[in-house]
């Protein structure tokens, strides 16, 4: 029988009940991994897929958390760590409140770092801890095309975003020499409810601007997440790689 890439590997994924860490979760499940996502609301699908899981001998859990709130998050993260420490831990969740810097409040400003990025760095440092001592385990952090490129409109987001890329390359050098990799995504313009609420106009003018011509699926992000989460990427570390159909080379 072919071996799954993740066969009895405990992942975590922030932001699991939908979109590209929804995708993110099944991925995993598929290859043969157990799969704890933190979210506020349960993926629609949780039920099927966890009798799926369990009936294959895996497990998929819900914690139920807001990671915007880094005293119940890093209170989510020490439990699930003294259960078992995670092979891989997916920094996934993420939102937007777009709008011009001279109109952005405070609120604004935080509620996108805290919930992008410092959420990151609170799951991250519990996680790599753990991961040390066993000398193995690979966090990925999910950024954007525009934490590199920029974007007006989102400089809340995109700091957030360019944050991550920092943060990723940082950890990675801190916890090489210990067996721990750190890599990120960097996601284009893929259809999710993230990204339902662009007009169709601006829709065009984004579309011109991809080479592949057409946006991203969820599961297109999630393939690659299963890759640096699995052996297969075992010689990478520090890496940002862009999931975009070429629409920031
Ligand atoms: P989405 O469909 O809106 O899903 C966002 C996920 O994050 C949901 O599972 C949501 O769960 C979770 N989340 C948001 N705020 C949370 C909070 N405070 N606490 C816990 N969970 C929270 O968005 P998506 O498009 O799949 O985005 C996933 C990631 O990809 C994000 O980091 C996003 O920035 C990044 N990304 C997306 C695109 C794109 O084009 N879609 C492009 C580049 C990067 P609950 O609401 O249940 O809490």
């Amino acid at each position: 029988m072919e071996r799954l890439v993740l066969e009895g590997k405990r992942c975590v994924v922030t932001g699991g009940s939908r979109g590209i860490g929804l995708a993110i979760v099944k991925a995993f499940l598929a290859e043969g991994a157990s799969v704890e996502y933190y979210a506020r609301s349960r993926a629609d699908e949780h039920d099927e897929l966890a009798a799926a899981a369990a009936a294959a001998g895996r497990e998929l859990l819900w914690t139920a958390c807001d990671v915007s709130d880094a005293v119940a998050l890093e209170a989510a993260i020490e439990a699930t760590v003294g259960r078992a420490a995670p092979d891989v831990v997916v920094n996934n969740a993420g939102v937007t409140r777009d709008g011009l810097v001279f109109r952005m409040s405070l609120d604004d400003w935080h509620a996108v770092l805290d919930t992008n990025l410092t959420s990151a760095f609170v799951v991250a440092r519990t996680a790599a801890r753990a991961m040390i001592k066993r000398r193995a385990g690979s966090i990925i952090n999910v950024s954007s095309v525009v934490g590199i490129t920029g974007n007006g409109g989102q400089t809340n987001y995109s700091s957030s975003k360019a944050g991550l890329i920092g943060f990723t390359k940082s950890l990675a050098r801190e916890v090489a020499s210990r067996g721990v990799r750190v890599n990120a995504v960097a996601p284009g313009f893929v259809d999710t409810a993230m990204t339902e609420a662009i007009s169709d106009e601006a829709r065009v003018k984004l579309l011109a601007q991809i080479p592949l011509g057409r946006t991203g699926t969820a599961d297109e992000i999630a393939s690659v997440v299963v890759f640096l989460a699995s052996s297969m990427s075992s010689y990478i570390t520090g890496e940002v790689i862009k999931i975009d159909g070429g629409m920031a080379m």
